[in-house]
């Protein structure tokens, strides 16, 4: 029989993770069906042969690269449980950016929001969860996404949001937005980021855009305008090298007051105009 301690110390196995103590952590808490402080209020609590056994899968799955997220089916994100799996992007602490900077920019009580391919619901969600009575429409293309987001909406009980499955802006109607926001595909192709890490399980249409990344922001700065009020915002997270191409790509299409947003290790990762 193992122990919880003698189990957390197993995270000297995962050689593969840079968080191996914190995944270590979550796949214990996650079999155990308790919160992470569980386990240090009751450390020697001894694991039953059947939890063992799971335990021992989990931590073989992440040394071999598998994401903590997919392992448990969870990520938390704006201090939200969000269920994610294979079919969208694990939500990142980055994107926190996004949701705050909106809150800070917008604080008006109500709003009509555009979340632009929301994934596992993530940015939609945690704008409904402060403020109850801003109106989110949260598109999303691929239909298994949605449907996870949409579970995510249920799971919270949030109901200011309605997920509609949407290729961008192909199946929206022309109401006008006060606010749209995004965190589009980004990355190159070529970027050797691709192969490493968690973003080897994550879906390649929710990373990678042609033309150097650009193409989905194009897109979508190029269309907004027909969906925003005359005084309307766009905003959008991107790379932390593409600041400065997100703003031409912003006012060549008639964008008026563009700015850039850093992030805490000082990069401009978020534009809105
Ligand atoms: N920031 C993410 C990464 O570096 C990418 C997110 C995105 O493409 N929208 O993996």
């Amino acid at each position: 029989m193992t122990s919880v301690k003698e189990n957390i110390a197993r995270c000297a196995e995962i050689t593969a993770s840079d968080s191996a103590r914190l995944d270590t952590e979550l796949l214990l808490g996650s079999v155990l069906g308790r919160e992470r402080t569980w386990l240090y209020t009751w450390p020697e609590y001894e694991l039953t042969a059947v939890e063992q056994q799971r335990f021992e899968q989990l931590l073989q799955r992440r040394q071999a690269g598998e994401p903590v997220a997919h392992l448990i089916g969870e990520r938390e994100f704006w201090s939200l449980p969000l269920k994610v799996d294979p079919s969208t992007l694990i939500p990142r602490p980055d994107t926190e950016l996004l949701v705050e900077t909106a809150l800070e920019f917008f604080p008006q009580q109500r709003l009509r929001v555009l979340d632009l391919g929301t994934g596992s619901g993530a940015i939609a969600l945690a704008l409904a969860s402060e403020k109850p009575a801003w109106q989110i429409i949260a598109a999303e293309k691929s239909p298994a996404a949605l449907a996870l987001a949409e579970e995510n909406r249920r799971r919270l009980a949030l109901k200011n949001v309605e997920m509609i499955q949407s290729d961008w802006f192909s199946s929206l109607e022309q109401q006008p937005f006060s606010l749209i926001v995004s965190n589009p595909p980004y990355i190159d192709a070529s970027d050797p980021h691709l192969g490493q890490g968690d973003v080897r399980f994550e879906p390649l249409s929710a990373l990678v855009a042609e033309r150097q990344g650009l193409a989905d922001i194009e897109h979508i700065a190029a269309v907004a305008g027909d969906y925003l009020e005359e005084d309307g915002w766009l905003m959008v997270e991107h790379g932390w090298q593409q600041a400065d191409r997100v703003r031409e790509i912003f006012t060549a299409v008639g964008f008026k007051g563009v700015a850039s947003r850093r992030d805490y290790s000082g990069w401009e990762r978020i534009t809105l105009g």
